[in-house]
């Protein structure tokens, strides 16, 4: 091909390389900064090295670590990872070096977690405890703030040593230096507190020695708090002020912060739209001259591009999105944007393990943070596999299989491919969903699996097979109390398959995580606000353009477009056993929409009246004119009674829901076949 017919890059933008004076990056896409819990023991470092270096060879121009604790006192968690002793220097080449080997970049992301730190060792500008921490916090004396100050430094100089190319210093997210820099955390009086300079002096000591114990080529990334999203945050006019001060005691890029962790505004939860915040970064633009990071939600090439090629930011941040697909940066980069594995933002694999003290990967992406562990290499003797079911586990299974080199038929009994992922991707706020079925289409045609839909299958399509997979989901619980036959007892299939329009008053019953998803579907009218940022950050009341402390306005939700109630026999609050990191915001979103959430409740009986129930002893008569079934699933193991009766001699496993109904998701069905695909 001649150079003036060769094909114009898919994303300029995003693929442009950035001159930061002394060192130049690749291009535009920064990998953020994700705990995985690999940074904790030194004897994790290879398979952290195995980690970085997929994602440095996947087309990463700057990767930035978890965060290392500059000190003790600064852990996020007991033992968690820190960089404060010569001899924990050594473990960090063999990460520098495997993403060089790749051509990227990598700075260490300096975190000191002050009062969020979950020990009793935690330090802080005042005595106060955070809302989402038990433990109180000590309050830093003068000379204690200055030997935070120094630890930063003299943590900085030891990733150089180690060979990081720079540092991330971490100001946002609530955690020390942004304790300092807001008021809701800093009430001193002594030099580091009180008037907006003061408070923010901590954070510009910190990047001015940090600069002069490093030199002047190596990258100083400050990620600033842009939307600190609580009570007595920073303003506004506060936060460029600190942008001009940090800039000018020697960071080299901005990196944008959004929420702390303590906030109740959803930041970066599936129901949040893609890009939404990528406006507060645009806003500093004009107060800086150094290259910003726009961040939160911008998980596929076209929303990247669309930030880069409208001047909002300088780079853009992806993290989730490249535990989910490492290979993203060259896909985009190819023109490939349809075979990225995309993040779909449920934080089920990555964030909420962090909170549960678990090692981090990824719902889509089982290998994520667990690339010598689990290896999908070629087989040594390819058989011929059938997969019954293309849900989520059928999918994962047949695709890793054929990639192994098996032939694979994959057999769905529906008209199209997904399993229950078509009911989730219609629920207002999934709409990500789409995307993991947009990818196994791709992954089918890339990995040649023979795909058969349409009819389900019997012991007869399955002879000849060598191996055979059952991948065929569940069915729903039914329930047992009287009236439960009345014609107004529908199924979750039945509502969000369409085939039912319920009435303006609607019982759900069974709160797990089908149950919440049926009321979000029920109560919202019209498009969801997850496609639409201005209507979304009114709900949430977000103010990304006022001067208000904190970015918060008051929420705006949408009305209703049903009364419902929400009921589960278990005593306690609803929603208990949701997601870690993101239980809160489904509750909050029904509760700002009215929905009753009911624990305790005994069912009494449906009639042409409503739903008669008890509580504490209690009777009442909910008036409601559909009551929506979401009492829980169990396995569907029909066909494997049928082998077994037809006398199949080829080994049968069981994936997903067809194996352990309970407790069953996405990230246990991927997981559990991907894992059984490896090993077949
Ligand atoms: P399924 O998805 O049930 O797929 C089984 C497939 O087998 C079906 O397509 C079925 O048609 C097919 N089949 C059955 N018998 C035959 C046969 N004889 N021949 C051919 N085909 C057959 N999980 C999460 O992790 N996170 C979420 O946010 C989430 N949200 C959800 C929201 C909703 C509304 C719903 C309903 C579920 C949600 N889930 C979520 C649960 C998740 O979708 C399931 O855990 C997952 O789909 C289970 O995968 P599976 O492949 O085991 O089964
Ligand atoms: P679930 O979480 O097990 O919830 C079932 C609900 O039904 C419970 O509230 C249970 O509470 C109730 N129930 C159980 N048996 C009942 C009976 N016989 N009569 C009346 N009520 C009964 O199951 P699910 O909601 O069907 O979800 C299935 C799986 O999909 C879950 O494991 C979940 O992880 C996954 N999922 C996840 C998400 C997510 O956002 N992460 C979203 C949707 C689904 P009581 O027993 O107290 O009444
Ligand atoms: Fe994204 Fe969910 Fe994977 Fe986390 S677990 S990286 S949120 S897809």
């Amino acid at each position: 091909m001649t150079p003036a017919r060769r094909r114009a890059p898919a994303y300029p933008h995003l693929f442009a390389p950035l001159d930061l004076g002394f060192t130049t990056l690749r291009n535009r896409v920064l990998m953020g900064s994700m705990h995985t819990g690999l940074e904790d023991r030194a004897r994790d470092f290879p398979k952290l090295a195995a980690y970085f270096a997929e994602r440095a060879a996947g087309g990463a121009g700057l990767i930035v670590t978890g965060g290392f604790s500059p000190n003790t006192v600064g852990w996020l968690k007991p033992f968690g990872g820190k960089l404060s002793w010569p001899w924990e220097v050594a473990p960090h080449r063999q990460v520098t070096r495997a993403v060089h080997e790749h051509g990227a970049k990598i700075c260490l992301q300096l975190l000191h977690a002050g009062r969020y730190g979950y020990h009793p060792l935690q330090v802080a500008p005042s005595r106060l405890k955070a809302p989402i921490n038990p433990f109180t916090p000590r309050a830093l004396s003068a000379r204690g703030v200055e030997r935070q100050i120094a630890a930063f430094a003299s943590a900085a100089a030891r990733a150089r040593d180690a060979g990081y190319d720079g540092v991330e210093v971490m100001g946002s997210e609530g955690y020390l230096i942004n304790q300092f820099t807001a008021p809701r955390s800093n009430r001193r009086t002594d030099a580091w507190g009180g008037d907006a300079q003061r408070r923010m002096r901590f954070a510009v000591e910190i990047v001015r020695r940090v600069r002069e114990a490093c030199g002047p080529d190596f990258i100083l990334v400050y990620r600033l708090s842009l939307l600190d999203l609580v009570d007595d945050g920073n303003a506004w006019d506060e936060i460029a002020v600190q942008a001009r001060a940090v800039e000018a005691a020697g960071a080299t890029i901005i990196n944008s912060g959004i929420g702390w962790h303590e906030s109740r505004v959803p930041t970066i939860a599936t129901s949040v739209p893609r890009g939404a915040f990528a406006g507060i970064t645009a806003r500093l633009k004009p107060h800086v001259s150094l290259p910003l990071v726009a961040v939160n939600r911008i998980n596929m090439p076209d929303v990247a591009e669309g930030i880069l090629a409208a001047g909002q930011a300088d780079l853009v941040s992806l993290a989730r999105p490249l535990l989910a697909d490492p290979e993203w940066p060259n896909k985009a980069r190819a023109g490939r944007a349809d075979a990225i594995n995309t993040c779909i933002a449920c934080n089920q694999a990555c964030l909420d393990h962090v909170f549960e003290n678990k090692r981090a990967s990824c719902l889509v992406n089982p290998r994520a943070a667990a690339e010598t562990e689990l290896d999908y290499l070629p087989a040594k003797t390819p058989k011929r596999i059938a997969v019954v079911g293309a849900g989520p586990a059928g999918l994962a299974c047949a695709t890793v299989a054929a990639q192994r080199g098996h032939a694979v038929a994959l057999f769905e009994a529906a008209d199209e491919i997904g399993g229950q992922f078509n009911l989730a991707k219609r629920i207002p706020g999934k709409e990500e969903f789409h995307e993991t079925l947009r990818y196994f289409h791709h992954r089918i045609e890339e990995t040649g699996v023979e795909l058969h839909l349409g009819a389900p299958v019997g012991p007869g399509h399955l002879a000849g097979y060598e191996a055979i997979v059952l991948a065929t989901g569940i069915v729903p619980r039914k329930v047992d109390f009287p009236g439960a036959d009345h014609p107004m007892v529908v199924g979750y299939l039945d509502v969000l398959g369409g085939r039912v329009e319920a009435a303006g008053r609607v019982a759900v019953i069974g709160a797990g995580g089908i149950g919440f998803d049926v009321a979000q579907f029920l109560v919202q009218a019209g498009p969801s606000p997850s496609l639409d940022p201005a209507r979304w950050q009114a709900e949430w009341g977000v103010d990304l353009a006022g001067d208000g402390r904190g970015g918060l306005a008051v929420p705006r939700p949408e009305p209703a477009a049903r009364e419902v109630w929400l009921l589960q026999r278990s005593p306690g609050r609803p929603g208990a056993r949701l997601g870690r990191t993101t239980g809160w915001i489904h509750r909050a979103a029904l509760k700002a929409k009215g929905v009753r959430m009911l624990g305790g409740a005994e069912y009494l009986g449906v009639d042409d009246a409503g739903l008669r129930i008890r509580i504490d002893g209690e009777e009442m008569r909910l008036p409601v004119g559909t009551v929506v079934v979401c009492a829980g699933q169990e396995p569907r193991r029909d066909l494997q009674a049928q082998l077994q009766a037809a006398g199949v001699v080829a080994p049968v496993h069981l994936i997903g829901g067809a194996d352990v109904a309970a407790e069953l998701d996405a990230k246990r069905a991927i997981a559990q076949a991907s894992r059984l695909a490896a090993m077949l």
